[in-house]
Protein backbone atom coordinates (compact mmCIF):
# COMPACT_ATOMS: atom_id res chain seq x y z
CA UNK A 1 0.00 0.00 0.00
CA UNK A 2 1.04 3.21 -0.30
CA UNK A 3 0.86 5.96 2.55
CA UNK A 4 -0.81 8.87 0.50
CA UNK A 5 -4.28 6.57 0.55
CA UNK A 6 -4.21 6.26 4.29
CA UNK A 7 -3.68 9.54 4.61
CA UNK A 8 -6.65 10.45 2.08
CA UNK A 9 -8.78 7.67 4.03
CA UNK A 10 -7.71 9.78 7.20
CA UNK A 11 -8.97 12.99 6.32
CA UNK A 12 -12.23 11.73 4.90
CA UNK A 13 -12.97 10.22 8.37
CA UNK A 14 -12.07 13.92 9.79
CA UNK A 15 -14.68 15.05 7.96
CA UNK A 16 -17.50 12.89 7.81
CA UNK A 17 -17.15 11.47 4.41
CA UNK A 18 -16.41 8.09 5.25
CA UNK A 19 -19.85 6.36 4.04
CA UNK A 20 -19.66 8.16 0.60
CA UNK A 21 -20.27 5.49 -1.87
CA UNK A 22 -17.67 5.78 -5.23
CA UNK A 23 -17.62 3.58 -8.29
CA UNK A 24 -14.28 3.07 -9.61
CA UNK A 25 -13.01 1.60 -13.01
CA UNK A 26 -10.01 -0.72 -13.98
CA UNK A 27 -8.57 0.62 -16.84
CA UNK A 28 -5.02 1.10 -19.10
CA UNK A 29 -4.57 3.90 -21.55
CA UNK A 30 -2.27 1.78 -23.83
CA UNK A 31 -0.68 -0.77 -24.46
CA UNK A 32 3.59 -1.26 -24.43
CA UNK A 33 5.37 -2.16 -27.63
CA UNK A 34 2.83 -1.44 -29.90
CA UNK A 35 1.06 -4.59 -28.73
CA UNK A 36 -2.66 -4.53 -30.51
CA UNK A 37 -4.50 -6.29 -27.73
CA UNK A 38 -3.56 -7.75 -24.52
CA UNK A 39 -3.99 -10.61 -22.09
CA UNK A 40 -6.22 -10.04 -18.63
CA UNK A 41 -4.33 -11.90 -15.83
CA UNK A 42 -4.37 -11.73 -11.80
CA UNK A 43 -8.10 -11.38 -11.26
CA UNK A 44 -8.06 -14.58 -8.61
CA UNK A 45 -5.49 -12.84 -6.77
CA UNK A 46 -7.47 -9.38 -6.16
CA UNK A 47 -10.85 -11.84 -5.59
CA UNK A 48 -9.23 -12.72 -2.70
CA UNK A 49 -7.56 -9.61 -1.68
CA UNK A 50 -10.93 -8.04 -1.69
CA UNK A 51 -13.03 -11.06 -0.40
CA UNK A 52 -15.05 -10.44 2.55
CA UNK A 53 -14.59 -6.48 2.19
CA UNK A 54 -17.93 -4.77 2.01
CA UNK A 55 -17.77 -4.17 -1.62
CA UNK A 56 -18.88 -5.24 -5.36
CA UNK A 57 -16.67 -6.42 -8.09
CA UNK A 58 -17.31 -6.72 -11.21
CA UNK A 59 -15.54 -7.03 -14.73
CA UNK A 60 -14.19 -8.82 -17.62
CA UNK A 61 -13.22 -12.71 -17.12
CA UNK A 62 -9.12 -13.41 -16.62
CA UNK A 63 -7.99 -14.58 -19.08
CA UNK A 64 -10.14 -12.38 -21.70
CA UNK A 65 -8.60 -10.64 -24.47
CA UNK A 66 -9.14 -7.11 -24.65
CA UNK A 67 -8.14 -3.89 -26.38
CA UNK A 68 -7.90 -0.83 -23.99
CA UNK A 69 -10.10 1.10 -26.05
CA UNK A 70 -13.36 0.95 -27.89
CA UNK A 71 -14.42 2.40 -30.59
CA UNK A 72 -15.82 5.47 -29.49
CA UNK A 73 -12.73 6.11 -27.72
CA UNK A 74 -13.56 5.61 -24.34
CA UNK A 75 -11.22 3.89 -21.89
CA UNK A 76 -12.25 -0.57 -21.41
CA UNK A 77 -13.01 -1.14 -17.96
CA UNK A 78 -11.85 -4.67 -17.63
CA UNK A 79 -12.42 -4.17 -13.65
CA UNK A 80 -14.92 -2.06 -11.42
CA UNK A 81 -15.72 -1.89 -7.93
CA UNK A 82 -18.19 -0.16 -5.93
CA UNK A 83 -18.34 0.63 -2.12
CA UNK A 84 -17.00 3.27 0.29
CA UNK A 85 -14.13 4.67 -1.02
CA UNK A 86 -12.45 4.31 2.77
CA UNK A 87 -13.23 -0.07 2.70
CA UNK A 88 -10.80 -0.24 -0.44
CA UNK A 89 -8.84 2.91 -1.29
CA UNK A 90 -6.13 1.77 0.27
CA UNK A 91 -5.44 -1.29 -1.60
CA UNK A 92 -5.28 -0.05 -5.05
CA UNK A 93 -1.43 -0.41 -4.98
CA UNK A 94 -1.87 -3.64 -4.19
CA UNK A 95 -4.65 -4.66 -6.78
CA UNK A 96 -3.10 -2.61 -9.71
CA UNK A 97 0.11 -4.66 -8.86
CA UNK A 98 -1.46 -7.68 -8.95
CA UNK A 99 -3.12 -6.71 -12.19
CA UNK A 100 -0.06 -4.85 -14.24
CA UNK A 101 2.67 -6.95 -13.99
CA UNK A 102 0.73 -10.67 -13.78
CA UNK A 103 -1.21 -9.23 -17.69
CA UNK A 104 2.39 -8.41 -18.83
CA UNK A 105 3.53 -11.76 -18.56
CA UNK A 106 0.69 -13.25 -19.74
CA UNK A 107 0.16 -11.29 -22.70
CA UNK A 108 3.97 -11.78 -24.02
CA UNK A 109 3.53 -15.40 -22.84
CA UNK A 110 0.66 -15.47 -25.33
CA UNK A 111 2.66 -13.91 -28.03
CA UNK A 112 5.52 -16.37 -27.68
CA UNK A 113 3.36 -19.08 -27.68
CA UNK A 114 1.40 -17.70 -31.12
CA UNK A 115 5.18 -17.20 -32.33
CA UNK A 116 6.15 -20.76 -31.26
CA UNK A 117 2.85 -21.94 -33.73
CA UNK A 118 1.36 -23.90 -31.11
CA UNK A 119 4.78 -26.23 -30.29
CA UNK A 120 5.01 -26.73 -26.44
CA UNK A 121 6.31 -23.49 -24.58
CA UNK A 122 8.35 -23.77 -21.48
CA UNK A 123 8.46 -21.24 -18.56
CA UNK A 124 12.20 -20.40 -17.52
CA UNK A 125 12.39 -16.87 -16.19
CA UNK A 126 11.91 -17.19 -12.53
CA UNK A 127 15.95 -16.52 -12.23
CA UNK A 128 15.34 -12.89 -13.44
CA UNK A 129 13.30 -11.69 -10.95
CA UNK A 130 12.80 -11.74 -7.69
CA UNK A 131 12.35 -15.33 -5.25
CA UNK A 132 8.84 -14.19 -4.11
CA UNK A 133 7.26 -13.55 -6.99
CA UNK A 134 7.96 -17.05 -8.79
CA UNK A 135 4.47 -18.41 -8.12
CA UNK A 136 3.06 -15.48 -9.67
CA UNK A 137 5.51 -15.73 -12.73
CA UNK A 138 4.70 -19.04 -13.49
CA UNK A 139 0.40 -18.66 -13.42
CA UNK A 140 0.72 -16.10 -15.47
CA UNK A 141 2.87 -17.65 -17.98
CA UNK A 142 0.54 -20.33 -18.09
CA UNK A 143 -2.40 -18.63 -18.50
CA UNK A 144 -0.88 -17.21 -21.42
CA UNK A 145 -0.51 -20.11 -23.46
CA UNK A 146 3.26 -22.20 -21.55
CA UNK A 147 2.73 -25.17 -21.49
CA UNK A 148 4.62 -26.38 -18.32
CA UNK A 149 6.76 -24.10 -15.32
CA UNK A 150 9.76 -24.58 -14.17
CA UNK A 151 9.24 -24.15 -10.10
CA UNK A 152 7.57 -26.46 -7.64
CA UNK A 153 5.47 -23.82 -6.03
CA UNK A 154 4.23 -22.13 -9.67
CA UNK A 155 3.50 -25.48 -10.92
CA UNK A 156 1.35 -26.40 -7.68
CA UNK A 157 -0.40 -23.46 -8.60
CA UNK A 158 -1.74 -24.64 -11.63
CA UNK A 159 -1.76 -28.34 -10.58
CA UNK A 160 0.72 -29.68 -12.78
CA UNK A 161 4.22 -30.95 -12.01
CA UNK A 162 7.16 -28.85 -12.76
CA UNK A 163 9.37 -29.67 -15.62
CA UNK A 164 13.39 -29.25 -16.21
CA UNK A 165 16.40 -30.92 -17.27
CA UNK A 166 19.49 -30.23 -15.51
CA UNK A 167 22.07 -27.27 -14.89
CA UNK A 168 25.58 -27.34 -16.67
CA UNK A 169 26.40 -27.17 -13.10
CA UNK A 170 26.33 -30.91 -13.28
CA UNK A 171 27.99 -31.84 -16.28
CA UNK A 172 30.82 -29.85 -14.98
CA UNK A 173 30.68 -31.60 -11.70
CA UNK A 174 30.82 -35.13 -13.07
CA UNK A 175 33.40 -34.43 -16.11
CA UNK A 176 31.23 -35.36 -18.66
CA UNK A 177 27.66 -35.29 -20.02
CA UNK A 178 27.65 -39.66 -20.37
CA UNK A 179 28.71 -39.58 -16.56
CA UNK A 180 25.75 -37.44 -15.84
CA UNK A 181 23.33 -38.75 -18.12
CA UNK A 182 23.51 -42.34 -16.99
CA UNK A 183 23.30 -41.40 -13.22
CA UNK A 184 20.91 -38.82 -13.80
CA UNK A 185 18.70 -42.19 -16.07
CA UNK A 186 19.77 -44.94 -13.21
CA UNK A 187 18.28 -42.13 -9.97
CA UNK A 188 15.13 -40.40 -11.57
CA UNK A 189 11.77 -42.30 -11.74
CA UNK A 190 10.67 -43.17 -15.20
CA UNK A 191 8.14 -40.12 -14.80
CA UNK A 192 10.96 -37.98 -15.26
CA UNK A 193 11.68 -37.31 -18.98
CA UNK A 194 15.06 -37.90 -19.80
CA UNK A 195 16.26 -34.53 -21.73
CA UNK A 196 19.75 -33.56 -21.84
CA UNK A 197 21.33 -30.32 -22.15
CA UNK A 198 23.92 -30.94 -24.50
CA UNK A 199 26.11 -28.37 -25.14
CA UNK A 200 28.83 -27.73 -22.34
CA UNK A 201 31.40 -29.68 -23.66
CA UNK A 202 31.25 -30.18 -27.08
CA UNK A 203 29.41 -28.42 -30.01
CA UNK A 204 25.70 -29.15 -30.74
CA UNK A 205 25.90 -31.93 -33.25
CA UNK A 206 28.50 -34.13 -31.12
CA UNK A 207 26.58 -33.33 -28.24
CA UNK A 208 23.60 -34.49 -29.36
CA UNK A 209 24.75 -37.78 -31.25
CA UNK A 210 26.40 -38.81 -28.30
CA UNK A 211 23.32 -38.35 -25.75
CA UNK A 212 21.66 -40.07 -28.09
CA UNK A 213 24.09 -43.05 -28.08
CA UNK A 214 24.59 -43.13 -24.52
CA UNK A 215 20.93 -43.34 -23.13
CA UNK A 216 18.66 -45.53 -25.47
CA UNK A 217 15.58 -44.07 -24.24
CA UNK A 218 16.73 -40.67 -24.56
CA UNK A 219 13.18 -38.43 -25.30
CA UNK A 220 14.81 -34.92 -25.58
CA UNK A 221 18.29 -33.01 -26.30
CA UNK A 222 18.58 -29.29 -25.01
CA UNK A 223 20.16 -26.04 -26.77
CA UNK A 224 21.51 -23.77 -24.24
CA UNK A 225 23.80 -22.21 -27.11
CA UNK A 226 24.75 -18.07 -26.14
CA UNK A 227 23.80 -16.00 -28.24
CA UNK A 228 27.61 -14.74 -29.04
CA UNK A 229 28.90 -18.67 -29.97
CA UNK A 230 25.75 -19.38 -31.76
CA UNK A 231 25.45 -18.35 -35.37
CA UNK A 232 22.74 -18.99 -37.22
CA UNK A 233 20.73 -21.27 -34.74
CA UNK A 234 18.07 -22.41 -37.20
CA UNK A 235 20.90 -23.68 -39.32
CA UNK A 236 22.49 -25.77 -36.43
CA UNK A 237 18.99 -26.98 -35.55
CA UNK A 238 18.55 -27.87 -38.97
CA UNK A 239 21.75 -29.72 -39.43
CA UNK A 240 21.37 -31.37 -35.77
CA UNK A 241 17.79 -32.61 -37.01
CA UNK A 242 19.15 -34.31 -40.18
CA UNK A 243 22.05 -35.96 -38.43
CA UNK A 244 20.51 -37.56 -35.92
CA UNK A 245 17.54 -38.52 -38.71
CA UNK A 246 20.22 -40.19 -40.34
CA UNK A 247 21.38 -41.94 -37.03
CA UNK A 248 18.11 -43.73 -36.58
CA UNK A 249 17.32 -41.11 -34.06
CA UNK A 250 14.11 -39.53 -35.30
CA UNK A 251 11.95 -40.06 -31.89
CA UNK A 252 14.47 -37.73 -30.40
CA UNK A 253 13.12 -33.84 -29.43
CA UNK A 254 14.77 -30.66 -29.87
CA UNK A 255 14.60 -28.15 -27.41
CA UNK A 256 15.36 -24.87 -27.68
CA UNK A 257 16.72 -22.57 -24.82
CA UNK A 258 19.33 -19.59 -24.31
CA UNK A 259 17.75 -16.10 -24.22
CA UNK A 260 15.13 -16.62 -26.68
CA UNK A 261 12.43 -14.01 -27.65
CA UNK A 262 9.45 -13.79 -30.07
CA UNK A 263 11.34 -12.72 -32.88
CA UNK A 264 14.32 -15.87 -32.49
CA UNK A 265 11.17 -18.01 -31.85
CA UNK A 266 9.76 -16.88 -35.21
CA UNK A 267 12.86 -17.10 -37.21
CA UNK A 268 13.22 -21.23 -35.88
CA UNK A 269 9.99 -21.77 -36.92
CA UNK A 270 10.15 -24.89 -39.06
CA UNK A 271 13.62 -25.47 -38.36
CA UNK A 272 12.76 -28.86 -36.33
CA UNK A 273 12.47 -27.36 -32.79
CA UNK A 274 10.06 -29.43 -31.17
CA UNK A 275 9.65 -27.04 -28.17
CA UNK A 276 10.73 -23.87 -26.70
CA UNK A 277 12.42 -22.77 -23.19
CA UNK A 278 12.02 -19.12 -22.71
CA UNK A 279 13.05 -16.75 -19.41
CA UNK A 280 14.30 -13.69 -19.51
CA UNK A 281 11.24 -12.24 -22.38
CA UNK A 282 8.08 -13.48 -20.44
CA UNK A 283 9.44 -12.92 -16.52
CA UNK A 284 10.47 -9.11 -17.81
CA UNK A 285 7.49 -8.32 -19.90
CA UNK A 286 6.77 -5.11 -20.17
CA UNK A 287 3.82 -4.49 -17.22
CA UNK A 288 0.14 -2.82 -18.20
CA UNK A 289 -0.30 0.17 -17.13
CA UNK A 290 -3.71 -0.12 -15.16
CA UNK A 291 -4.83 2.81 -12.84
CA UNK A 292 -8.07 3.09 -11.16
CA UNK A 293 -10.26 5.97 -11.37
CA UNK A 294 -13.39 7.06 -9.52
CA UNK A 295 -16.62 7.50 -12.04
CA UNK A 296 -19.12 8.28 -10.05
CA UNK A 297 -19.14 9.78 -6.61
CA UNK A 298 -22.31 9.36 -4.23
CA UNK A 299 -24.34 8.54 -7.19
CA UNK A 300 -23.22 11.66 -9.65
CA UNK A 301 -21.31 10.68 -12.59
CA UNK A 302 -18.03 12.17 -12.39
CA UNK A 303 -14.52 11.90 -13.14
CA UNK A 304 -11.12 13.55 -13.65
CA UNK A 305 -10.21 15.87 -16.54
CA UNK A 306 -9.53 13.00 -19.45
CA UNK A 307 -11.31 10.28 -18.02
CA UNK A 308 -14.51 9.71 -19.45
CA UNK A 309 -17.69 9.27 -16.14
CA UNK A 310 -20.02 7.34 -15.18
CA UNK A 311 -20.37 3.47 -14.95
CA UNK A 312 -19.50 1.98 -17.99
CA UNK A 313 -20.29 -1.97 -19.47
CA UNK A 314 -17.65 -3.49 -22.14
CA UNK A 315 -18.71 -4.86 -25.05
CA UNK A 316 -16.71 -7.04 -27.33
CA UNK A 317 -17.48 -8.41 -30.89
CA UNK A 318 -17.12 -12.11 -31.05
CA UNK A 319 -16.41 -12.32 -34.88
CA UNK A 320 -13.49 -9.26 -34.74
CA UNK A 321 -12.70 -8.21 -31.43
CA UNK A 322 -13.37 -4.77 -31.66
CA UNK A 323 -14.47 -3.22 -27.92
CA UNK A 324 -17.38 -0.46 -27.54
CA UNK A 325 -18.40 0.84 -24.05
CA UNK A 326 -21.54 1.27 -23.25
CA UNK A 327 -23.55 3.17 -20.20
CA UNK A 328 -26.11 -0.06 -20.32
CA UNK A 329 -25.45 -3.27 -19.52
CA UNK A 330 -28.31 -4.26 -22.23
CA UNK A 331 -27.49 -2.31 -24.89
CA UNK A 332 -27.64 -3.86 -28.91
CA UNK A 333 -24.35 -2.95 -30.69
CA UNK A 334 -23.79 -4.31 -33.63
CA UNK A 335 -20.03 -3.96 -34.95
CA UNK A 336 -18.83 -2.23 -38.02
CA UNK A 337 -18.46 -5.52 -39.20
CA UNK A 338 -21.91 -6.34 -39.08
CA UNK A 339 -22.05 -9.10 -35.83
CA UNK A 340 -23.81 -8.57 -32.78
CA UNK A 341 -21.13 -7.38 -29.89
CA UNK A 342 -21.29 -9.35 -26.19
CA UNK A 343 -21.36 -7.72 -23.11
CA UNK A 344 -18.05 -8.73 -21.49
CA UNK A 345 -18.67 -7.95 -17.99
CA UNK A 346 -19.62 -10.63 -14.95
CA UNK A 347 -19.97 -9.94 -11.60
CA UNK A 348 -17.02 -10.78 -9.35
CA UNK A 349 -17.72 -10.08 -5.73
CA UNK A 350 -21.41 -9.11 -4.43
CA UNK A 351 -20.83 -7.63 -0.67
CA UNK A 352 -17.67 -9.12 -0.34
CA UNK A 353 -18.86 -12.76 -1.31
CA UNK A 354 -17.85 -14.55 -4.59
CA UNK A 355 -20.23 -14.53 -7.40
CA UNK A 356 -18.55 -17.68 -8.95
CA UNK A 357 -16.77 -20.62 -8.07
CA UNK A 358 -13.33 -20.06 -9.03
CA UNK A 359 -11.90 -21.35 -12.50
CA UNK A 360 -8.53 -22.94 -12.99
CA UNK A 361 -5.74 -21.92 -14.49
CA UNK A 362 -5.95 -24.43 -16.96
CA UNK A 363 -10.01 -23.73 -17.86
CA UNK A 364 -8.29 -20.16 -17.80
CA UNK A 365 -5.49 -20.96 -20.06
CA UNK A 366 -7.28 -22.93 -22.45
CA UNK A 367 -9.77 -19.85 -23.09
CA UNK A 368 -7.01 -17.50 -23.53
CA UNK A 369 -5.22 -20.24 -26.35
CA UNK A 370 -9.46 -19.75 -27.94
CA UNK A 371 -8.90 -16.39 -28.28
CA UNK A 372 -5.32 -15.94 -29.60
CA UNK A 373 -6.32 -18.19 -32.31
CA UNK A 374 -9.54 -16.07 -32.92
CA UNK A 375 -7.43 -13.06 -33.28
CA UNK A 376 -4.60 -14.28 -35.62
CA UNK A 377 -6.96 -15.41 -37.78
CA UNK A 378 -8.40 -11.94 -37.58
ZN1 LIG B 1 -16.76 -7.01 -35.49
Amino acid sequence: MDVYFRRAKQVLESQSLQDVVVKGEFTASSLPEGWPWAVLCGTEEVLRLLEGLPVDLYGIPEGTVFQPRAANGARVPVMGIQGRYVDFGELETSILGMLCHPSGVATRSARCKAAAEGKPLLSFGNRRMHPAISPMLDRSSYIGGCDDVASPQGAELIGKEPVGTVPHALMLLMGSDEAALRAFDALMPSSVPRIMLVDTYDDERSGALKACRTLPNLQGIRLDTPRSRRGSFRQIVQELRWEMDMQGHEKVRIIASGGLDEQQIRELSGSGVDSFAVGTSISNAPTLDFSLDLVEVDGEPMSKRGKFSGRKYPYRCPQCYQWQVSLHSDDSIVCGCGSQMEMMEVPLLKGGRRCNEPRSAKEIRDSVLRQIEDVNNI
